[in-house]
């Protein structure tokens, strides 16, 4: 075997190695959020520590940088599968090893404190106790992103954490477009007639009988359980890989759709792990890729796919044996649109289809200003109240509800929330791009048939891993970049027709 390919060989069975200590870990964490008993939290934190710890100093070990550039150097000679690993490798290690561990270290207690400051500014409402704590994390995200190189402006090296190859300029670009297309049908929607009926919707659903529904439908889109399973925590999430994924659920017997479609959600994402590749399982070409990846695996499943009234249709027989009483006199076309319901409102997690990319349009703004410095922290209440009135036409009553919502920050991930609204975009994208490939899809997935879809996802995404990077990765399987055009394709479709609205 030539010297260059035993070089490659090692790199990749130290990359699954290190992998194998992340699904460790994630078990930890998995525990921690299911079945821990409550005293055991010190432990736990202790040992998941321990692992990080362990983690960071393989990805950082000189050995693999040693065998990274010895790659890199010979790069021409091996296949593009294999080129495309080697730049993965070199990614992660370059980004790990340019930051000095005291900055690494100074982050990690910034944020450790900045957090409970956010618990508390939360829960009081009040912004000022947060914001000296958000400005000294912007501060030090300025000098990570110095460490790191940029193109243009530092906010372009957070985003490029997140998604690789992405710039303000394209996220920009991609998300000023969503904006000014959406805000005209939040806009006619609210001025629609149509109210959906929702009365029915807190009638009292068993948790039981939600619980047997939703293992009925993740299995009949194709999550394996046997390689997988659904448990119970505060928090919904996917963890796990190849034949070991955890899914995540909670039930309110007031909300039934809440768990049907949390369900849905995290077993789009558990499809994508389940269908990697088994070789290079582990392995860059065997990874996930990033979050807008992702996630447009589990919007497609769970909106595009799930909330269209043919899987309605196709599971109307399930959803009466499971609730008899609570839908008697309700229709099937009544239960299509109160799951599609349209309407503004302040807390991102509970927004719709429609109004969702809009809240993060907000945060993408905010952020891009906070970086650049056009807006001081002091003044984030108030751009954020204005561009809610702006774009949704609804003002937060408090900070609680407005800019103090979400915990991201707090954690120092910025950057972060773009990656939501692209997984939307590029769930429109892939599906239009599945259409064409597949002649007779609808009828096929009207039928119940969803193994058609899945396989195709597998070839054209799973399989692929990390050999391109998220953007390339949407133009090599739907032939352009991504953008917002099938998206709001989808929206008028679908929303202009449950509400009678036109734009
Ligand atoms: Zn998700």
């Amino acid at each position: 075997m030539p010297a260059l390919d035993v070089t490659y060989k090692t790199l990749v069975n130290d990359s699954k190695e290190i992998t194998d200590l992340g699904s460790i870990a994630g078990l930890l964490s998995w525990d921690q959020e299911t079945m821990m008993p409550p005293k055991a939290i010190e432990a736990k934190a202790r040992q998941l520590s321990l692992m990080s710890g362990i983690i960071h100093r393989r990805q950082t070990d000189e050995k693999r940088g040693e065998w990274i550039d010895k790659l890199a150097a010979g790069l021409d000679e091996l296949a593009p599968e294999k080129q495309a690993t080697v730049l993965e490798c070199r990614r992660v290690f370059d980004k790990l090893r340019k930051l000095p561990p005291e900055l690494v270290e100074e982050e990690s207690r910034l944020c450790s404190l900045a957090h409970d400051e956010w618990i508390k500014a939360r829960r009081e409402s009040k912004f000022e106790i947060f914001a000296p704590w958000l400005e000294k994390i912007f501060v030090i995200k300025k000098r990570i992103a110095d460490y790191w190189g940029y193109p243009d402006t530092p906010y372009d090296a957070m985003l490029d954490d997140y998604e690789p190859g992405s710039t303000t300029a394209s996220v920009g670009g991609v998300l000023g477009d969503l904006r000014d297309k959406l805000v005209p049908w939040v806009h006619g929607i609210a001025a629609s007639s149509v109210k959906p009926r929702t009365d029915f919707l807190s009638r009292g659903f068993p948790k039981d009988a939600q619980r047997e529904l939703g293992l009925a439908v993740i299995r009949a889109i194709g999550f394996d359980l046997d390689a997988g399973r659904v448990d119970i925590s505060a928090h919904p999430f996917c963890s796990g890989t190849g034949n070991d994924v955890r899914l995540t659920t909670r039930y309110f017997e007031d909300q039934p759709f809440a768990s049907f479609y949390g369900m849905i959600h995290e077993a789009g994402h558990g499809l994508y792990e389940q269908g990697l590749h088994p070789e290079h399982l582990g392995a860059p070409l065997g990874s996930s890729s990033t979050m807008s990846i992702h996630e447009s695996q589990s919007r497609l499943w769970e909106n595009v796919i799930g909330r269209s009234k043919s899987f309605i249709a196709h599971f109307e027989k399930d959803l009466r044996s499971a609730y008899p009483e609570q839908l008697r006199d309700v229709s099937i076309d009544e239960i299509y649109a109160a799951v599609n319901r349209v309407q503004p409102s302040l807390i991102r997690v509970e927004a719709d289809e429609v109004t969702y990319g809009l809240h993060i349009v907000v945060r993408f703004e905010i952020e891009r200003e906070l970086m650049s410095g056009a807006l001081p922290v002091a003044d984030l209440p108030a751009a954020w109240n204005a561009r809610m009135e702006k774009y949704l036409g609804i003002t937060p009553p408090n900070d609680a509800e407005g800019c103090l919502q979400d915990v991201h920050w707090s954690l120092g991930l910025v950057g972060y929330f773009p990656s939501y609204a692209l997984g939307s975009l590029n769930a429109a994208q892939l599906f239009a791009a599945a259409r064409r490939d597949l002649p007779g899809l609808d009828a096929k997935l009207a039928a119940g048939e969803y193994k058609v879809l899945l396989e195709w996802l597998r070839e054209k995404v799973h399989r692929l891993g990390r050999r391109y990077t998220p953007d390339d990765l949407i133009e090599h399987v739907t032939g352009k970049r991504p953008s917002a055009d099938d998206f709001m394709a989808y929206i008028a479709d679908k929303f202009g027709g449950l509400y009678g609205v036109k734009v």
